[in-house]
């Protein structure tokens, strides 16, 4: 479904990525763990076409989308969910949802879309009157993933959803990115909580130096001397 090939990404002087490969099936959750500025944000930054890479491809659905504009490609179903959260704060929950649906022209579709969510999330659903800013830290990744969602996404490139999180708070935020993915949606997660994102992960990437140096299935990583030292805090 989503094929990294030999991706580069220059800022100015600062070479992020290194002929960066990687894959995502459809159906998958692919783990992307590295530690900080290994280039994880980067490499979601170029698939989204928020950043331009200086070489390499990105293929989408067997269409190269690499150099396409950011509006372009989330319309193909490749949907960003950007470190940070980045909801508005002083728009309300619901619209904030609504914001998901811009690309759509049938506002029936997007009130239909806005229903799941809050069936899938009764948290915001509860909560749609009340302004984005006032959420909690939990609250708002999950309004950041459900305006994703609004979108109609095929592939969700997910940012650190846990980070800033209380353990209890992550593991919930877990189960709702595996529940997204057993309805069908395709998952890129990048992570610094390798723990988290290797319990709900069929694959993983470790990258280093804007490089894959590492990969295999989710439960060999979470065997693998080296992961288990640099990323899951040696137990
Ligand atoms: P973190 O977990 O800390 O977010 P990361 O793995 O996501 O790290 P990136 O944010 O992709 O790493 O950064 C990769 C490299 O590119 C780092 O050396 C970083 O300093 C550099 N970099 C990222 N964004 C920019 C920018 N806008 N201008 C210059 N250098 C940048």
């Amino acid at each position: 479904m989503l094929e990294i090939d030999g991706l580069d990404v220059h800022y100015g002087g600062v070479h992020a990525l290194r002929g960066l490969s990687l894959t995502v099936a459809e159906g998958e959750i692919v783990a992307l763990l590295g530690n900080n500025g290994a280039g994880k944000t980067t490499t979601l930054a170029a698939v989204s076409g928020l950043v331009r890479p200086s070489g390499g491809r990105v293929v989408f659905d067997g269409r190269e989308v690499t150099r396409e504009k950011p509006h372009r490609i989330t319309a193909r179903g490749l949907v960003h969910v950007p470190e940070g959260r980045r909801i508005f704060s002083t728009l309300t929950v619901h619209e904030n949802l609504q914001l998901g649906g811009y690309l759509l022209r049938d506002r029936a579709e997007t009130r239909g879309r806005i229903d799941r969510v809050y069936e899938l999330l009764p948290r915001l659903a509860e909560r749609r009157a009340q302004q984005g800013g006032t959420l909690s830290g939990g609250e708002q990744q999950m309004l950041a993933i459900g305006r994703a969602l609004v979108t109609g996404p095929r592939l969700l490139l997910l940012d650190e959803p846990s980070m800033g999180l209380a353990p209890l708070v992550v593991a919930s935020i877990m189960e709702l990115i595996a529940g997204i993915n057993a309805e069908g949606t395709s998952v890129l997660l990048v992570e610094q909580n390798a723990t988290a994102a290797l319990k709900i992960a069929h694959r993983g990437y470790v990258i280093e130096n804007g490089a894959c140096v590492l990969d295999g299935p989710a439960a060999e990583l979470r065997q693998d001397a080296r992961v288990v030292e640099a990323y899951l805090g040696g137990v």
